[in-house]
């Protein structure tokens, strides 16, 4: 049987993996586990994140994320920008994809030791887990998403 048609929703809450037929997306599906309502859009662009939100969007996200710690005077940090809006599209529902811009966010950048931009940082489950320095070619990133999957 095709899985085309079925998508993967995870659990807000509890972090189960729902998979959820496409002609069911309408009924307003709960999770198998724990029976919250699922959210069915998790987004397929990058969310931005701040010293603020960097607990709550990051820290206890149930999905691993990926967090772009970055600069607006960083060259390099413009070419990683397209590559996080395709990861960000290519695991949607897998992967949070984040952006942090260091210079209003400093807290975060100190708590990590950040001294050379772009870092990204992998967070999985409250920990991070994975730290990678500088601007790396797409399929770099993604081989450190897979470990991190
Ligand atoms: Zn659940």
């Amino acid at each position: 049987m095709s899985t085309q048609n079925s998508i993967i929703v995870p659990c807000l809450t509890c972090g189960a993996r729902n998979r959820v037929p496409q002609a069911r997306t309408n009924d307003t599906p709960r999770c198998g586990k724990c029976k919250t309502p699922l959210s069915l859009n998790p987004p397929d662009h990058p969310v931005i994140v701040s010293d603020a939100l960097f607990q709550k969007e990051v820290m206890q996200s149930s999905l691993p994320v990926l967090v772009d710690c970055w600069a607006p005077w960083c060259g390099p940090c413009r070419a990683v920008g397209p590559v996080m809006d395709a990861l960000a599209k290519k695991y949607q529902g897998r992967v949070k994809v984040a952006k942090l811009n260091l210079d209003d966010n400093p807290a975060t950048g100190s708590r990590y030791s950040i001294t050379s931009v772009p870092t990204l940082l992998l967070v999985k489950n409250g920990k991070l887990v994975n730290t990678l320095v500088g601007a790396l070619p797409q399929a770099q990133i993604e081989a450190a998403i897979h470990q991190m999957l």
